[in-house]
């Protein structure tokens, strides 16, 4: 299988962190800051059977209401191009710890279903709490795409991470 993987999602939801660890190398800039990531084609993974070249969509990572329409536009333009969509998510709870899917996790969603490709939830930085309070989470962004695979990982420990890369190869 091979195909194009654009990957969206909210500023520090560790997008490049998962390229690092997926790619093996150094070729997407991670920081605490938002928005480092300027190329455009991230990479490609290779492995036997499977082949999956990332693409960035800058306009997809900014904040609700700082964006025009036009550089939505530009971010839809490159998702029309891909095969199918890879939506990063953040795997924390509220204060109470329920679940609050912010307006901004929502809108980058949506944005995702606009292009109505196939679509990869991966739910990042499963690493930080017990696993029981990923279960709700899970079950939150399965509501919001109910046909799309939702996959909690980690780039730190690297857990779920090929289960995520079958997820994505199974669009393809
Ligand atoms: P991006 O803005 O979406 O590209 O996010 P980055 O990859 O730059 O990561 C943002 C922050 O989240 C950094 O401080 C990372 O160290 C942290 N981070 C990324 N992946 C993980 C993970 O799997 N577990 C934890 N605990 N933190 C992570
Ligand atoms: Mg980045």
């Amino acid at each position: 299988r091979a195909g194009f993987v654009a990957i969206v999602g909210r500023p520090n939801v560790g997008k490049s962190t998962l390229l690092n660890r997926v790619l093996g190398e150094k070729v997407a800039i991670v920081s605490p800051r938002p928005q480092t990531t300027r190329t455009r084609i991230l990479g490609v993974h290779t492995a036997p059977g499977l082949q999956v070249a990332f693409f960035d969509t800058p306009g997809l990572h900014r904040a609700k209401g700082t964006l025009n329409a036009r550089m939505v536009e530009t971010a839809l333009t490159t998702l029309s191009e891909v095969d199918t969509v890879l939506v990063l998510v953040e795997s924390g709870t509220g204060p109470n710890g329920r679940v609050e899917v912010g307006e901004a996790t929502s809108w980058v969603i949506d944005q995702a279903k606009r292009s109505r490709k196939p679509l990869v939830l991966g739910v990042s930085k499963a690493d930080r709490g017990p696993k029981e309070l990923l279960l709700p989470v899970i079950a939150a962004y399965q509501g919001l795409a109910p046909w799309a695979d939702v996959v909690p990982f980690s780039s730190f420990s690297g857990e779920n991470v090929d289960a995520l890369l079958e997820a994505l190869a199974r669009t393809l």
